[in-house]
């Protein structure tokens, strides 16, 4: 089994990930989160706020809506442009992403961002790339795809009007612009972070939680002078690097900064922060220079002024943005493959998810030894515990499988009440990534244990 297989096992196993609408068959590309993979996301979700939001005094955040005005997204450029290149096999019938077909046949030295129908369809033609699922070599043409999701709105029938779901979050905070620079009196530069669903017509094979139709993104855009884009644009990419390394805890030998080779018409420069997977390298997060694109769009669109006149200098300009952007589902799945790990104790195996207890979902586990013994006890520590930090409590099965249940969903912390805790006020705390034991005194986890999660 490969990592990600074995992942996605024990994601449902032990109630992080399972499969969407499972018991009707599944849906392609969905997938529900359990009570633990709820948490984990809560958790990266809430550090990125306050790593991008609270912690950054020229920053507010937005919620905005999923739902817009469609003429969003034809001044956007999604209507006419968001679309993947898809090419069919006609021998089993399967649909397949040409620019994924092509960085895969050359093992990621081939970049095929935006490039024309003709190009991809002479590279694939030159180079013989043979269908993944049946090996032969007999492509269709290559169609172009829009990846938004359609509905209606309207209660008249025949008279509904078309509505997308968001594709990205990121159209809020440009149509928002002018409302939250005025209602929160801020000067360039600023910037508005949001955190919210998108939705996107996927139809190649995710690789568990990947890629999916539905998901949640992370995205800061800052809004600043022209002259000043450059500057912001490096600051954004060291703090995506640093989010990643410190604030998650990934070990940053799984990471890499890749530049984008073409760029999209209105990019000026981007840079992906992509992770090592155990099925290749694969995006997580980006920084891009969007230029005054968005703003120019909507101003364009929707004949609003969108420009800024600053204070000092009277200057009236359109602000340039310089976003970052993380996908969250993404963010769980790097988490957990960086967290996962096998070790051999004695003539056992053990799995361990080395989560930064920052973000695990459970920061203790509280255990009594005998639960006819300790068990009242434990579970009343268990109560109190939980007014500070995630905990759970377990009597079930000897204290050793307990221990390894606990380092199988990520707790870095278990305490264990015993005979002795009864009578001494004091338990045992065990370490999940050494399994060593310390002996501490009851009163004094909550502030052992915060000390370890902040
Ligand atoms: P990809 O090349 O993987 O399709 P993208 O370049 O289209 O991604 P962006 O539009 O830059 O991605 O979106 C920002 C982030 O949102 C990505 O870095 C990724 O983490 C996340 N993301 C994008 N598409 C998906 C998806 N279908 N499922 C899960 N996360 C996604």
């Amino acid at each position: 089994m490969t990592t990600i297989e074995k992942i996605t096992a024990l994601c449902k196993s032990r109630g992080f990930v399972f499969p969407g609408s499972e018991i009707y068959g599944g849906l392609a590309n969905t997938w529900d989160f359990g009570p633990l993979g709820a948490e984990l996301k809560e958790n990266i979700k809430r550090e990125w706020w306050k790593f991008f939001v609270q912690q950054n005094p020229t920053s507010v955040g937005l919620d905005g809506g999923i739902l817009m005005n469609s003429a969003v997204w034809k001044a956007s450029g999604h209507v006419d442009g968001f679309n993947d290149p898809l090419i069919d096999c006609k021998s089993c019938k399967t649909r397949h992403r040409a620019d994924h077909l092509i960085e895969k046949h050359s093992k990621g030295k081939v970049s095929a961002d935006f490039k024309p129908n003709e190009w991809l369809e002479k590279w694939i033609d030159d180079n013989k790339v043979k269908c993944p699922t049946c090996g032969k070599t007999d492509w269709t043409k290559i169609r172009q795809f829009n990846l938004m999701f359609k509905t209606n709105r309207g209660v008249v029938e025949g008279q509904e009007d078309t509505v997308y779901l968001r594709p990205e979050t990121a159209q809020n905070q440009f149509v928002n612009f002018t409302n939250v620079q005025r209602s929160m009196r801020m000067k360039i530069p600023f910037g508005i972070g949001q955190v919210g669903k998108a939705f996107r017509n996927e139809i190649t094979p995710g690789n568990f939680i990947f890629r999916t139709i539905e998901f949640e993104q992370m995205e800061h855009q800052q809004f600043c002078h022209a002259k000043d884009a450059k500057k912001f644009y490096e600051d954004y990419k060291k703090l995506a690097w640093e989010f990643n390394t410190k604030v998650l805890g990934i070990n940053e030998k799984n990471l890499r900064f890749k530049d984008h080779e073409t760029l999209c018409h209105y990019a000026k420069m981007a840079c992906d922060i992509d992770y090592n997977f155990s099925f290749g390298w694969g995006e997580l997060a980006g920084t891009h220079h969007r230029s005054e694109f968005d703003l120019t769009q909507h101003i364009n669109h929707s004949k609003k002024s969108l420009e800024y006149t600053d204070p000092v200098t009277n200057e009236k300009f359109v602000p340039t943005v310089i976003e970052s952007s993380q996908g969250l589902n993404r963010s769980v799945l790097v988490c957990l493959h960086d967290a996962y790990h096998e070790e051999k104790v004695d003539d056992d195996t053990r799995v361990v998810l080395k989560l930064h207890p920052r973000i695990a979902p459970y920061k203790v586990a509280v255990l009594p030894l005998q639960k006819k013994e300790q068990g009242e006890q434990a579970y009343e520590l268990c109560r109190e515990l939980s007014k500070h930090f995630a905990c759970t409590y377990d009597d079930t099965a000897s204290i050793g499988k307990r221990y390894r249940r606990q380092d199988e969903i990520g707790t870095p912390f278990c305490i264990t009440v015993d005979f002795d805790s009864v009578k001494g006020k004091s338990v045992t705390i065990r370490h999940r990534d050494t399994m060593k034991q310390e002996r501490i005194k009851t009163k004094e986890i909550e502030s052992y244990v915060k000390l370890h999660i902040l």
